[in-house]
């Protein structure tokens, strides 16, 4: 008999976990809150939320954080993300380097050995699927290369960036984020697309609201599908909803303890600085990169740099006009620590800790040094606000699902960004997509 598998979301894990399941000839239903989008749709619904600190915590959550407070610093931060069918994977930039356990000692490889998962196998499979390879010599722009000799004159190597793009199609046109006209970057439709080959039935536009159980079994799922209320009945429901909106749907359906309680989202910013006729913004971004444990710093225009760029200068009485093309940049992403909440509406609170502020400042000082080794003007020196674009931790391994990522409900699985139980710092599909894999491999 044929099994009947419920999946919720349609992001990197959801996607991921269709596609391995219908190779074997699942029933498979994947439901997802968003629409069909193409990806320049994706990028114009981006969504920014406003992450509130821990002392505006909604009163009957308060318990669950006092451990979590951390009065010491206050900083505005935004997290990044999109619904719709192949949900945040259709804005990302490609980046596919995971850590090794020697890159960052608690690399995601690391922390899902210590929970008895060896995912070795599942990264090759991965990679050679999603044609993960570094970003080829004739693909780096002039001022990335600028950067790596520059770098390297201060005493630090930056090595190619592994990315998930097929180089045979790529046109170098440094358009990852905004729109890949010749479709050279994975994204999750990819896998979705396969799935639905494999005769699983995508269903756009279905807000799910809980799951459904009986005696701690699941039944089903309910949502909301074009504006009426819907019953799917299923005896197995894997939810990849994503890190900010599983946890809404686990309590939803009663399953509380350890959900949405650490909270992290790889926090990063943009060091930027007037270099005149630099161009980094028509190159292919992020294209190398160099890993200082916790963290890693990466060459990256963000549009944030020229008007405060410009401003910085006004401020010191310089009429100088800043376009695009004389902005270069460098971002620095760490492991943030889990020091965030997400109470029972939805909101994030989160305080950036001392050891987070540290990392920050140390790539900070980095960044400002490569930028002026590589003639970028001292005086024109900024940095972008504080956000975070890979939400994870808030149903963690261990916690709130076991090593079959199963959760206390019989039946219920987790499949995405939640489960990694601590900030990788580092770019978390090619995991996602690798755990994935591994349950696939666990239930069939
Ligand atoms: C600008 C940007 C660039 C990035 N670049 C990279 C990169 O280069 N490399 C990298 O590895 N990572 C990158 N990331 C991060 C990466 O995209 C995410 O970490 C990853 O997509 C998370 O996968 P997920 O399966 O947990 O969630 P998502 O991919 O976000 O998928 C969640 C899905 O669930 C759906 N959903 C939510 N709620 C419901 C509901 N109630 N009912 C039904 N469906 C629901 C959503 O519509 C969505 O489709 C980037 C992120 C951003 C914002």
């Amino acid at each position: 008999m044929m099994e009947n598998t419920i999946i919720i979301g349609s992001g990197a894990g959801g996607a991921t976990i269709a596609r391995e399941l219908s190779l074997n000839y699942h029933n498979i239903k994947i439901l997802d809150k968003g629409p069909l989008h193409t990806q320049s749709d994706a990028v114009l619904s981006l969504k920014f939320k406003k992450v509130t600190d821990l002392e505006n915590i909604e009163i009957p959550d308060i318990n669950k954080i006092n451990h979590l407070k951390n009065k010491d610093h206050r900083l505005d931060l935004e997290l990044m993300y999109v619904e719709g069918v192949g949900g945040t994977t259709l804005v990302s930039l490609a980046n596919a380097c995971y850590a090794c356990s020697s890159c960052y000692t608690d690399s995601t490889t690391t922390q899902f050995q210590l929970q008895n998962l060896e995912l070795y196998n599942e990264f090759l499979e991965a990679s050679k699927e999603m044609k993960v390879n570094p970003l080829p010599f004739d693909f780096r722009g002039p001022t990335t290369q600028k950067m790596v000799e520059a770098a390297e004159k201060l005493g630090f190597y930056m090595e190619a960036m592994p990315k998930f793009i097929d180089f045979k199609i790529c046109n170098k046109c440094g358009n990852c984020l905004y729109d890949c006209k010749p479709g050279a970057k994975w994204d999750a439709r990819d896998y979705i697309s396969q799935a639905q080959k494999n005769g699983a039935e995508l269903i756009p536009d279905f807000h799910v609201k809980k799951i459904l159980h009986k005696q701690g079994k699941v039944t089903g799922v309910e949502g909301i599908h074009q504006g009426k209320k819907r019953v799917l009945n299923s005896s197995r429901v894997i939810l990849s909803a994503g890190a900010l909106n599983t946890p809404l749907i686990l309590r939803n359906s009663g399953i509380t303890q350890g959900v949405g309680e650490e909270f992290f989202c790889d926090l990063f910013l943009t060091v930027g600085a007037y270099l005149k006729d630099a161009y980094l913004h028509q190159e292919i971004p992020m294209g190398v990169k160099s890993e200082f444990g916790p963290y890693f710093i990466s060459p990256h225009y963000s549009a944030f740099l020229p008007a405060a760029i410009e401003e910085k200068y006004h401020k010191q009485k310089k009429n100088i006009n800043v376009y695009p093309q004389d902005v270069v940049g460098i971002m620095i992403k760490i492991a943030d620590e889990s020091q965030g909440f997400i109470d029972t509406k939805g909101n994030i609170h989160k305080d950036v800790t001392s050891r987070d502020i540290k990392l920050l400042q140390e790539g900070i000082n980095k960044a400002t040094d490569l930028l002026i080794a590589m003639g970028a003007d001292p005086d024109s020196v900024v940095i972008s606000p504080l956000r975070g674009a890979h939400p994870g931790g808030t149903a963690p391994m261990g916690k709130v699902v076991n090593q079959n990522m199963q959760t206390s409900l019989e039946g219920l699985y987790i499949m995405d960004a939640s489960i990694i139980p601590r900030a990788p710092g580092r770019p978390p599909i090619l995991t996602i997509v690798a755990l994935a894999k591994k349950l696939a491999k666990i239930i069939e």
